[in-house]
């Protein structure tokens, strides 16, 4: 039994060895391609071609009988690999004859980002920090953008700082709030306008496919250039109004951050082992912990001003509040029936998303399961 197990984990080992040779083969095609799409200033993420490859392979694993959810994993963890491999050869430049790109907040997390995709694209990138506002007439001469990434408390003080940039600059802010620094970008410069918001945070390995939030401010044809650019790194663009944008951020970032928050708090409070609950965890469980525990990795100042960012949010929160106090009610009276009559009513609203989410989540949690082993191989 033990010569035939061997024999046959030494033609495990030469399949695997094979799919080591293809993966590199693939790379450094796909490395080509990257080379080719920068030099004619093309996305780098192509959601149709993306699609498609995905459907056409997914149809030969069935007629060859692998399982298609196989394939498709293996296949999406391979362009993940390659977006991040094509961007180290730079980007096309859209806007040539643009100025210098001026960073405020340069130096921090996401201004250092934005400023290494601008650098990437062949733009002339310069930092305004603040200790340099002494010399923000020397930084800003012959400016073609500014771009605003200081931290929200202190967004709308520098945003008026800005009173003499040359007519024909684009002014634009990352901020995660948008009504606020937009009017102030407005009030503030007669010429283009654009608020963006990126929802993802500095540890993204590229820009493929992540999300940018953008909010029309004033003479659109002069940002075009900047969106499509965007595009060119791989961003999945969404127009939205910015009072829109705040009402839904209350929901998306100030009540989960919140949560998130609250919850950490309990658990440091109860103090129980964290190995010990992980080893105990249920995948489901092990992720949660690992959404809380993210935040607590990050930049406490970054989240304080989220959530504290508008009297809305504080409104939001308390309403979650009041919500809370009602399950608790329900609980303390013990009241199944009263239990099982809500929880109805709310799997009613979620509708045709309730059965959605639970194969999604599903597919996570598969993946959360596989990634249990903590000391994996090197
Ligand atoms: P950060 O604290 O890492 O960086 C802010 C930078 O601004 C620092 O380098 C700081 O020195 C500089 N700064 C502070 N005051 C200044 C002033 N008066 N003049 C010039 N520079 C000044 O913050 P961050 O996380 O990069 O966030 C920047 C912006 O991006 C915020 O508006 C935030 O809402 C937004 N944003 C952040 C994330 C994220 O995950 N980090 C995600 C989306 C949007």
């Amino acid at each position: 039994m033990v010569i035939e197990l061997t024999r046959l984990r030494e033609q495990i080992d030469a399949i695997d060895s094979e799919m080591v040779g293809l993966l590199k083969r693939r790379l450094q095609v796909t490395a080509e391609i990257g080379e080719v799409k920068s030099r004619h200033g093309l996305p780098i993420y192509a959601p149709d071609r993306e699609a498609a490859l995905l459907a056409d392979r997914r149809q030969e694993a069935r007629r060859q009988g692998v399982p298609p959810d196989l394939v498709e994993d293996v296949l999406r963890r391979a362009m993940r690999e390659s977006y991040s491999s094509q961007q180290t050869g730079g980007f096309r430049k859209l806007n040539p004859s643009l100025g210098p790109v001026v960073i405020i907040g340069g130096n921090g997390q996401l201004g250092s980002l934005f400023g290494k995709f601008f650098s990437l694209s062949g733009y002339q990138v310069r930092v305004l920090e603040r200790d340099d506002w002494a010399r923000a007439s020397e930084i800003l001469e012959g400016v073609g953008m500014v771009l605003v990434s200081v931290p929200i408390s202190t967004t709308d003080a520098v945003i008026r700082r800005l009173g003499g940039l040359p007519r024909e600059c684009l002014l634009a802010d990352l901020t995660s709030i948008k009504a606020a620094p937009l009017e102030a970008m407005l009030a503030v410069h007669k010429g283009p306008v654009l608020g963006l918001h990126p929802m993802f945070g500095p540890d993204v390995a590229n820009l493929a496919k992540q999300v940018v939030l953008y909010c029309d401010g004033r003479g659109e044809a002069a940002y075009a250039w900047l969106l499509a650019q965007l595009q060119v790194w791989g961003v999945r663009l969404h127009r939205v109004g910015a009072r829109e944008h705040d009402g839904a951020m209350a929901l998306i970032q100030t009540l989960r951050h919140f949560t998130s928050f609250a919850y950490g708090m309990h658990l440091a409070e109860e103090n129980p082992d964290l190995a010990e609950l992980l080893a105990l965890s249920s995948p489901i469980y092990r992720l949660e912990l690992a959404m809380v525990g993210r935040l607590f990795a990050q930049d406490p100042r970054l989240y304080a001003d989220i959530i504290m960012a508008s009297a809305d949010n504080l409104k939001m929160v308390k309403r979650f509040y009041v919500r809370l106090g009602q399950a608790m009610a329900l609980l303390e009276h013990g009241d199944k029936q009263a239990f099982i009559d809500v929880f109805k009513r709310v799997a009613t609203w979620f509708g045709e998303y309730a059965p959605r989410f639970l194969k999604e989540s599903g597919e996570l949690l598969q993946r959360a399961h596989d990634s249990r082993d903590d000391e994996k191989a090197t």
